[in-house]
C-alpha cells in the first residue's frame, strides 16, 4: 500500500550543506531502485523528511535511517496511506532553508506536487512542510537533557529492606515509590496488591469470588495503611488502588477508609485513592457521591492510567482529581512518536492550567524521562527510578549530569 511516512531529526554532518547534497544524491540511486520518492528539507542540522513508497520499503528505509548513528532525536511525526504520490518523479527533492528562501522552497515544493493547489491547504504533509519552512514547530528537546549526559546512581532507602510475609494477611502490598529527580525526593508511595504467594493483582483477584471482589478490594486497604505504618513513611503520600465499584457498592465505604487511615497513624491528606479512567466514565454518576464523600474528608483522588481509555481530556469536564497518572502506553518510547509527544504536551498544558498534578508512568528508559522532564513533568513512576518492592521500600536509581 502507498505509505507516507514524515519524521524529524538532526542530522550530525562535519560539512552540512555539501555533504548533505552527496548524501542525497546517493540516496536518490538507492530510493529510485526501492520507488522511494520525496523530499527532505533541512534548516543547519534540522531535517524533515517526507518519503513515499511502499509500506514495505518505507518502513524498511526509516528503520535504518534510525539506526543510522547522524541521525540524532528522530521523531516520527505521521505515518499514512493514500491513493497516489504526491510528489511522483521527482526522485528525493532537496531544499537547503539556509541557502533558499522559505518562500521559494515552498513555492518550489508546490511547483513539484501532484496535488491540486486547492487541496493543499488541508493536506497534513504540506502542512508539516509548510510549518518546518516558517519555523512553527515545537522546539526538540532541551540541551540540558540530553540523555546521553544522564547516569543513574543508586540509593537504598532508610526504611530498608521488606518485613517479609506478614502473618494472618489474606494479601500484601508491594511499594513502588513515585520520585521527583529534579528535587531528588520521593514525592510518595504506592501501594499495589500481591497474593500471599507473590502473585499479580490480576491473579489475586481472580482467586475471589466474583461477589466478594469490592468487599475484598476496600477492606485489604487497611494493610496497606498498616504497611506505611510499620515502615514508617513520615510525611510521604501513600496511594491505593481501588475500583470504583468497591467505593460505591461496599456501605459505608468512605467511613471506613477514613477510619483506617486514622488508625494507622496516618493522615487522610497524606492519603491518595487511585482510579482508572475507563471505570470512573463508566459508572460516573454512582461514583459522584463517592468522590464527595472522599473530598469532604480530605482524601485524595487521582485518575490512573489517563489517556488509556475512552474519556480522554474530556472527562475533566465533569470533575478535576488532584492528580492524574499518564498511562505507560503513551510515554513508552515518547522521544520517538511525534503523536505521543503532542498528546502529552496538550495533558500538561491542561493541567498546568488546572492546577493538577502529572504522574508519568512506567518510565523504563532514560530517553523517555529526558523528554518527559524537558517538557515539563515533574513526577515519574517506573522501573528506570524503582522497581516495587514486597512489604517494603528497595533501592531506587537517581539520574544525575555525567561529569
Ligand atoms: P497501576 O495502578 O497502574 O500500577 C502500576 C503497575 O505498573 C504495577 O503493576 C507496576 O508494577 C507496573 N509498573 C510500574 N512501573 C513500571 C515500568 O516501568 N514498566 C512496566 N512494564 N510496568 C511498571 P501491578 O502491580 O501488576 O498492578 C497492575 C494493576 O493492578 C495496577 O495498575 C492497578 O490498576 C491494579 N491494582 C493494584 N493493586 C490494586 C488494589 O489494591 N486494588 C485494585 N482494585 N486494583 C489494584
Ligand atoms: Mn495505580
Ligand atoms: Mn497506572
Amino acid at each position: 500500500m502507498l505509505t507516507t511516512l514524515i519524521y524529524r531529526s538532526q542530522l550530525n554532518l562535519s560539512h552540512p550543506s555539501s555533504e548533505l547534497r552527496e548524501l542525497v544524491e546517493r540516496a536518490k540511486l538507492r530510493n529510485s531502485k526501492l520507488s522511494i520518492t520525496g523530499v527532505l528539507l533541512s534548516r543547519g542540522s534540522e531535517i524533515l523528511q517526507i518519503l513515499e513508497g511502499s509500506e514495505e520499503s518505507v518502513v524498511k528505509l526509516f528503520h535504518k535511517i534510525r539506526d543510522d548513528k547522524r541521525h540524532s532525536g528522530v521523531v516520527e511525526l505521521m505515518r499514512d496511506y493514500g491513493p497516489r504520490r504526491r510528489f511522483e518523479n521527482v526522485g528525493m527533492l532537496l531544499f537547503d532553508l539556509q541557502i533558499q528562501s522559505p518562500k521559494e522552497v515552498l513555492q518550489s515544493v508546490l511547483r513539484y506536487s501532484k496535488l491540486d493547489s486547492y487541496l493543499v491547504s488541508d493536506d497534513r504533509v504540506f502542512k508539516f512542510i509548510q510549518t518546518f519552512i516558517t519555523d512553527q514547530r515545537p522546539s526538540s528537546v532541551e540541551e540540558r537533557y540530553d540523555p546521553t549526559k544522564w547516569t543513574l546512581t543508586t540509593e537504598t532507602l532508610p526504611p530498608g529492606a521488606s518485613l517479609g510475609l506478614l502473618a494472618n494477611q489474606p494479601c500484601q502490598f508491594a511499594l513502588q515509590p513515585i520520585v521527583e529527580p529534579s528535587e531528588g525526593k520521593i514525592s510518595s508511595f504506592e501501594a499495589l496488591i500481591r497474593g500471599n504467594d507473590g502473585g499479580s493483582p490480576e491473579h489475586f483477584f481472580s482467586s475471589l469470588e466474583p461477589d466478594k471482589i469490592y468487599e475484598i478490594d476496600l477492606q485489604t486497604k487497611a494493610y496497606a495503611f498498616a504497611l506505611a505504618e510499620k515502615l514508617g513513611i513520615g510525611n510521604h503520600k501513600i496511594a491505593v488502588n481501588l475500583l470504583p465499584m468497591s467505593l460505591v457498592n461496599v456501605p459505608g465505604a468512605v467511613a471506613f477508609l477514613a477510619d483506617q487511615i486514622k488508625k494507622h497513624g496516618l493522615k487522610p491528606e497524606q492519603v491518595v485513592i487511585e482510579v482508572t479512567e475507563n471505570e470512573m466514565i463508566s459508572g460516573f454518576n454512582q461514583f459522584n457521591s463517592a468522590i464527595k464523600q472522599l473530598r469532604a474528608e480530605g482524601i485524595g483522588l487521582a485518575i490512573d492510567d489517563f489517556g488509556s481509555g475512552y474519556a480522554g481530556l474530556s472527562l475533566l469536564t465533569r470533575f478535576q482529581p488532584d492528580k492524574i497518572k499518564i498511562d505507560r502506553e503513551i510515554v513508552s518510547n515518547i522521544h520517538l512518536s511525534g503523536p505521543k509527544q503532542a498528546i502529552v504536551r496538550s495533558i500538561i498544558s491542561c493541567c498546568s492550567d488546572l492546577e493538577i498534578t502529572l504522574v508519568a508512568e512506567g518510565i523504563e528508559k532514560l530517553e523517555e524521562w529526558c523528554w518527559l522532564e524537558s517538557a515539563g513533568i515533574r513526577r515519574f513512576q517506573g522501573f528506570l527510578f524503582a522497581r516495587p518492592q514486597l512489604n517494603g521500600t528497595g533501592e531506587i536509581h537517581w539520574p544525575h549530569l555525567v561529569r
